[in-house]
């Protein structure tokens, strides 16, 4: 469920029509719906109701400020995996008491930071992260709180690329490892061991691989128990996936997923730690783009828009799909030829879609991306000198600019010429 409808024969973000934002920011531009984000964090909560819960939200998906702010007086707390991130949380209002960090390279600095500020979990991918935090904490006489991240192997997720949980993978440390790594960690004396951690993977669309990890972890919680080991935490990373319109691939409701947590996790009797970012941010968010030409290719049609892969790299990165339609309705219904929409980039990777079908539509007129409102403008670069575009959040009637477009200067400011040129 999202905001984002035609009114009057014009593509509107809740009351606020996308034509009226684009002729004030200029394009491209994303547009936030702030009443999806409440929603979709709303559904999640209410899906564990009941259940003695923490949820994370994955600030890596949408790091904007305003957007975790949104989230914050919803009650949520943030999985960060970058002391950047952290203060990013932490200047949105949310409590050090409710921020996990995650990440397989977590530096001394950081881990300080974050002790300093006194997050409520670390999540241990490695001994010898294990070792540093340890250290760390030791100089400062303070004690980190500690889940390990397992790597169940199990294959999960959209893309072999947002694939996190087999052995293959970097993450987590190795199944057969954990009995003994938890009980070096409970030797430690700057380690505080409060649970176990996993994260599969990201848009997973059934509940099957959810199913086995989850199951491995809950097996392993006995495990540890047995070995005389306190869990009072169990984190179960985010992934769960959303629609992308015409893939018409349909990921389980939340409710479903809460449903085999309540029935594998919830027994345990622990605290339940969910990173979720996609899921309460993906449809919360278009990237809205103005077509520059309509270009007769000798063996393809492509539709040039003025947003390109440095805006919107999923496509680019992992074949994703974004649902492209007119901002125009009357566009919208009028008969289709097959474009090939692409950006003004230098790669012949930056391309949007192959072969969408939309109405012929001429230099000026404005299209939108659907769905693009998770690893969009958190993914952005700079690439070509092309500015990062503007993030614009509505709400209601009203909107703002949340990000606005860097000058020339700015893009330029940082960069310094030795004293030889
Ligand atoms: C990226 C990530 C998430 C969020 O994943 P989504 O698919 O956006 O829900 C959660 N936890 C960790 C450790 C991650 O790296």
């Amino acid at each position: 469920m999202h905001h984002f409808e035609y009114r009057g024969g014009v593509l509107h973000a809740e009351d606020v029509s996308l034509e009226t934002i684009a002729a004030d920011v200029g394009t491209p531009f994303y547009c936030y719906s702030e009443a999806t984000i409440r929603r979709h964090i709303r559904v999640f909560q209410a899906a564990f109701k009941g259940c003695d819960t923490l949820i994370a939200y994955s600030v890596k998906a949408n790091p904007n400020i305003s957007v975790i702010k949104v989230l914050a007086s919803e009650g949520a707390g943030a999985d960060v995996v970058s002391g950047g991130e952290l203060k990013r949380a932490r200047a949105a209002g949310i409590p050090a008491s409710k921020i996990v960090f995650s990440g397989v390279g977590k530096t001394r600095e950081e881990m300080a930071f974050a002790l300093s500020e006194g997050i409520h979990q670390f999540n241990v991918e490695s001994e010898p992260e294990l070792d540093a935090l340890n250290e760390v904490a030791v100089s400062k006489g303070a004690k980190a709180p500690i889940a390990f991240r397992v790597n169940p192997d199990v294959k999960a997720g959209g893309h072999e690329k947002i694939s996190t949980g087999k052995k293959e993978d970097k993450f987590g440390v190795a199944w057969d490892r954990a009995r003994d790594l938890y009980a070096r960690a409970r030797a430690l004396p700057g380690i505080e061991v409060k649970g176990v951690d996993v994260h599969i993977g990201s848009q997973i669309a059934e509940l099957a691989p959810f199913e086995a990890a989850f199951n491995r972890v809950a097996d392993l919680v006995a495990a540890l128990r047995a070995d005389g080991c306190t869990i009072e935490r169990v984190d179960l990373g985010g992934g769960l996936g959303i629609s992308y319109g015409e893939t018409g691939v349909e990921p389980p409701h939340p409710d479903e997923y809460a449903g085999l947590i309540k029935r594998i996790a919830a027994p345990l009797g622990v605290q339940l730690i969910f990173e979720p970012g996609r899921m309460i941010v993906g449809n919360a968010g278009v990237l809205v783009s103005r077509v520059i030409y309509d270009k007769e290719g000798s063996a393809r049609r492509f539709l040039i828009i003025d947003a390109a892969m440095n805006d919107l790299i999923r496509p680019a990165l992992y074949d994703a799909h974004h649902t492209v339609i007119p901002v125009d309705e009357a566009e919208a219904d009028a008969s289709k030829v097959a474009y090939d929409v692409v950006g003004p980039v230098c790669e012949s990777s930056d391309r949007f879609g192959r072969d969408r079908a939309l109405p012929a539509l001429a230099p000026g007129k404005l299209i939108a991306l659907l769905t693009a409102g998770a690893y969009g403008a958190s993914q952005a670069s700079q690439y070509n000198t092309r500015p990062l575009i503007p993030e614009v959040l509505v709400n209601g009637a009203r909107y703002a600019v949340i990000r606005r477009r860097p000058t020339f200067e700015e893009m330029t400011a940082l960069e310094e010429k030795p004293d030889w040129l």
